[in-house]
């Protein structure tokens, strides 16, 4: 949807870091959102038809255009989310590799792929898949990351042939403009990208009427989500909240393991479902962490305004009902005084898991520290979470590290860095238990957003096959055979009862 910014009346965007409103953008009705997705099935046609060879030239002007306005694109995310103007910068770079990605990856990912089968009831078939765009991609995206949750999540489904209604957070929907102004100056066909501004009534017409929904944002509405695009059989796929612990195992470097952590608790002022938002710290190097930690702390600057207005009360919540349950503040603790919306970064420790910043998502400048005598008790607690979406080790033995990431209920796992797996696209990136369904990013990132026809061919085709109507027994009685012939031995697990 086309919308000049110039709207006086409608929804207010504002500066976080300011409170000015910066514009105004329309409420897209149920009507608007149904004639969106009209205009997207007509043109994906066309889209899909195109080869991938043509569809990668529009990509690279789009990235080249995302190079050539990236200040304009910084300023934009800047202004509408509050973050820092480097933070921001990591977009635009996402934004980039992500065209160049996906257009060189597609067409190998997506290929037609050949199937054997063991079965001796079709011996000789020729089989394989092809995948074919869903159609209409519905994407609902988040406040956190204008750019990346919202228009990367475009960029594969369109890779796929499919067509693109967007709807970003109404807290942040001038990027999406932005970017589909992008996609109109780089001479996209009309209709393939478009972006429908509004909240929930509007993210629920195109729960409605899209054909995938590909959802970013808290598990309470993912789960709506997902119950709506289940009563009409539609896939989805859900990037919901987080509880991503660091783990500070004793042979750690603790400056390294440091800056993870205060990089990964603060970075965008904490809002991103990657955050840090817990520390287990092996008894042995725990003063030493948290003594370097606190110096840290009270150097940072840069940390982000927080986007979503309710969020400072999580946070002020969250971080009072620790203290009132005994855990002692080290570093900040307070909302700022405004303008903006500010929260100091805040460093806590003499946590417990009856506190709730260890147990609930807390998408807030805050980093709760628990000591614990070893790296099993680390792992229980680290798994003692409903979220399972990513977790950091921080040690010197990576063998042991990557043991002790086996036994993590989570979907991504970092080791000695953290939040850098998001920038790796060949890599699924998704969470498990309540922190979502699917994964974005990987082989399956893009295969997702397409259907998968099975086809079997038979070139040497009988009469009649042994299998068929009318029974005959001794047809059954030599497929019998056949089936032990192949199939009827001992399993071999060579020497040592291994395979
Ligand atoms: P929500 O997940 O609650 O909402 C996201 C968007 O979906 C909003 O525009 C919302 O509209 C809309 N919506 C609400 N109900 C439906 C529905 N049934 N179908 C389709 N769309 C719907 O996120 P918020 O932005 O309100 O943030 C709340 C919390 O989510 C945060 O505090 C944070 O914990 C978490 N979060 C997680 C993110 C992540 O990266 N995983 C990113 C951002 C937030 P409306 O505002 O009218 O409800």
């Amino acid at each position: 949807m086309t919308q000049p910014h110039t709207l006086t009346a409608g929804i207010a965007v504002d500066n976080p870091a300011t409170g000015a409103v910066i514009d105004h953008v329309e409420e897209a009705s149920a009507a608007d959102v149904a004639q969106a997705v009209a205009r997207a099935r007509r043109a994906q046609h066309g889209w899909a038809r195109l080869s991938p060879r043509a569809r990668a030239r529009l990509f690279a002007r789009a990235r080249l255009w995302l190079l050539s306005h990236r200040q304009e694109v910084v300023d934009t995310i800047v202004a509408e989310n509050g973050k820092a103007a480097e933070d921001a910068i990591v977009e635009v770079v996402y934004g980039v590799t992500a065209f160049a990605y996906w257009a060189k990856k597609a067409p190998r990912l997506l290929g037609n792929a050949r199937v054997r089968t063991l079965s001796p009831l079709v011996l000789g078939r020729r089989m394989y898949t092809r995948r074919v765009p869903v159609g209409v991609v519905g994407i609902i995206g988040p406040w956190n990351n204008p750019l990346i949750n919202s228009f990367g999540d475009a960029i594969p489904a369109l890779a796929a042939g499919n067509a693109v209604v967007l709807k970003p957070s109404e807290y942040t929907p001038m990027t999406a403009l932005l970017m589909e102004k992008m996609t109109r100056e780089c001479g996209w066909p009309d209709g393939v990208f478009q972006v429908v501004t509004g909240a929930g009534e509007t993210g629920r017409a195109l729960v409605d009427t899209a054909d995938f929904i590909m959802f970013t944002g808290s598990t309470k509405t993912g789960r709506a989500v997902a119950a709506r695009a289940g009563e009409r059989l539609v896939p989805c796929s859900l990037e919901l909240g987080g509880k991503d612990a660091l783990i500070v195992l004793a042979d750690a470097n603790i400056e390294r393991a440091v800056n993870l952590a205060v990089h990964g608790a603060l970075v965008n002022g904490g809002q991103m479902c990657t955050s840090v938002e817990r520390v287990y710290v092996e008894a042995a190097v725990y003063d030493a962490f948290v003594n370097r930690l606190r110096e840290q702390f009270a150097q940072v600057a840069d940390v982000g305004a927080m986007t979503f207005p309710p969020q400072l009360s999580t946070v002020t919540e969250h971080v009072d009902d620790a203290a009132r349950r005994g855990a002692r503040v080290l570093h900040g603790g307070h909302a700022g005084a405004g303008p903006g919306r500010f929260f100091e970064p805040t460093l806590l420790v003499d946590v417990d898991h009856s506190m709730a910043c260890m147990r609930e998502e807390t998408f807030g400048p805050t980093l709760p520290v628990m000591k614990v005598a070893n790296a099993e008790e680390a792992v229980r607690l680290a798994n003692d979470s409903p979220y399972g979406l990513q977790a950091t080790i921080a040690g010197s033995d990576t063998g042991r590290a990557r043991r002790l990431a086996e036994q993590l209920e989570v979907g991504c796992v970092t080791i000695n860095d953290v939040q850098s797996n998001y920038m790796a696209l060949g890599l699924p990136m998704g969470g498990w238990k309540e922190s979502g369904l699917g994964v974005r990013h990987g082989a399956e990132g893009i295969r997702k957003y397409t259907k998968l026809q099975a086809v079997s061919v038979n070139r040497f085709p009988l009469s009649r096959d042994l299998h068929m109507l009318p029974f005959n027994p001794a047809n059954y009685r030599f497929i019998l055979n056949l089936v032990k012939a192949i199939h009827g031995r001992r399993p071999f697990f060579g020497k040592k009862g291994t395979r």
